[in-house]
């Protein structure tokens, strides 16, 4: 499979290629620009933010003593809700799953259509977005910004810049305000926050959170994508010829020349060189130079391009969202088509089903009960004054509903094994074990076997539990050690 060329070199800090290792920062101010993706990308910033924002607020029913919150992770209580599902701490396993899925379907949306992700749905573009509105609409659009930036420091100036800033602390502590959210019942956390009775750690929370909004949004932007974010460096190789990137049509656009009033479009290409796409570009690259690892793929060059062509008459998408296959086809005059099932695409589901119908079948055959046996080790083993032997174990039990509920539990593997459970019964066959609801109960439990009976030096042994009323089982191995015979 042919893959797209990215030049890792291009455009690192500024527009200007090539160049010393060390590039003073430029500050892009780019041009507002209207158009379709722009109003896609408003729509993503909209949806985007009010998810974020509303999401700890929605409720959810778990009936009474459990939060109702429907999107919570509760540190104290060691427990994640996402709306039905309750994750417990040894279950973290699902999460994994779920960052699994989220890295394929990065992949996937990268093999489809490019930068995507990073154009209109990374909250670094999304926040970069609307600091960049709050600029606009306090200075002006770029000429004006970038008047402001060379022009002395006088008192106006100083107002403008504040004013920016001051806005931006506002978007930033409304970030850190609303993360935390995730944490606690979001409406009592939001009175205790604004009424100064919050924990400490959780105004440290939100000083980091907010702080790396204002600085990441505000300041380094399009340097999050160009050094820190490491997706940048490896997207060529999510990319193939099949995939849909925002490319310049260089055949159609060369040679690029100024337009002048009376001249025709016949012996040229129909690029004007307004540079309009490089002054929009929030990365500040020219993508008239090929694929680049500074373009985020946020089309806004595409709608600032389409403007100049409606303006002149001739035809949008000289630059476009296409596949260099259909690129090369579209100069030769050749039909185009968009190849969506590919080798790598067919892939990337097969992964994204597999991986999240394992998931769902996991999470529908769920069990309530989870138990883990601890063997004691000092001493492993003691020998009674009948000759019988005698092993300590803890069992921590989790009951994961809100239910009381009593366990039978039981030994099997070592013939004539008796258990004593502390502060219980003492030398039965089995025990019944009372764990409240939603918690997890921990027992010393001792388990004697007769002499001749203990087999060698570790003999395995499991113990099972089995739910009084409703009947569900759990089962744990562990080892049952033994004088050498
Ligand atoms: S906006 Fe279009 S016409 Fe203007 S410089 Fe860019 S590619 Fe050429
Ligand atoms: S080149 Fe176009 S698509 Fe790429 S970052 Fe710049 S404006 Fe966005």
């Amino acid at each position: 499979m042919a893959t797209p060329k990215i030049d890792p070199s291009l455009k690192l800090s500024s527009p200007g290629g090539d160049g010393p290792l060390y590039a003073e920062t430029v500050i892009i101010h780019p041009r507002t620009v209207k158009g379709t993706f722009r109003n896609w990308k408003w729509a993503a910033m909209i949806v985007l933010l009010g998810i974020y924002h509303i999401g700890p607020f929605l409720r959810w029913d778990r009936g009474p003593d459990a939060p109702d919150q429907a999107i919570l992770a509760d540190l104290t209580g060691q427990r994640g809700y996402f709306f039905f599902l309750e994750i417990w701490p040894q279950e973290v396993y699902y999460l994994t799953g779920l960052l699994f899925i989220a890295a394929v379907a990065l992949f996937f949306m990268s093999a489809v259509a490019g930068r995507i992700w990073c154009g209109f749905f990374c909250f670094q573009t999304v926040y970069t977005d609307l600091f960049v509105l709050v600029e606009r609409w306090v200075v002006g659009d770029r000429a004006k910004r970038m008047a402001l930036d060379r022009a002395p420091w006088t008192a106006a100036k100083v107002g403008r810049k504040a004013a920016v800033n001051a806005i931006w602390l506002l978007i930033s502590l409304s970030c850190g305000v609303g993360f935390t959210l995730y944490f606690g019942d979001a409406p009592t956390m939001l009175v205790d926050i604004f009424s100064f009775r919050e924990d400490i750690a959780v105004y440290g929370t939100i000083a980091i959170v907010g702080g790396c909004c204002f600085l990441l949004a505000g300041y380094a932007r399009e340097q999050v994508c160009l050094y820190m974010c490491p997706y940048s460096r490896f997207q060529s190789a999510m990319f193939d010829e099949h995939s849909l990137i925002v490319t310049y049509e260089e055949w159609r656009g060369e040679p690029r020349k100024p337009a002048r009033k009376g001249e025709g479009f016949e012996d040229r290409g129909h690029c004007i060189d307004c540079k309009m796409c490089v002054t929009s570009c929030p990365t500040g690259i020219d993508i008239r130079e090929g694929i680049q690892m500074g373009c985020i793929g946020c089309a806004l060059c595409i709608d600032a391009c389409d403007s100049m062509m409606d303006r002149m008459g001739l035809p949008r998408g000289l630059i476009t969202w296409d596949s260099t296959t259909n690129q090369e086809a579209r100069a030769r005059g050749e039909p185009t088509r968009i190849r969506l099932v590919r080798l790598r695409t067919i892939i990337y589901t097969v992964i994204l089903l597999a991986v999240g119908g394992l998931m769902v079948a996991s999470l529908a055959t769920r069990h309530t009960t989870e138990v883990n046996v601890l063997h004691e080790r000092s001493p492993m083993f003691v020998q009674l004054s009948d000759g019988s032997i005698r092993n300590g174990y803890v069992l921590k039990i989790s009951n994961m509903i809100r239910e009381d509920r009593v366990y039978d539990l039981s030994v099997a593997g070592l013939e004539g094994a008796r258990l004593s459970v502390v502060g219980g019964v003492s030398n039965v066959a089995s025990a019944e074990l009372a764990i409240p609801p939603d918690s997890i109960g921990t027992f010393n439990v001792f388990v004697t076997v007769p002499r001749d009976k203990a087999g060698g030096k570790r003999s395995p042994l499991s113990f099972n539990l089995r739910e009084t009323s409703k009947g569900e089982v759990a089962r744990v191995e562990s080892l049952f050690a033994a004088p050498d015979k």
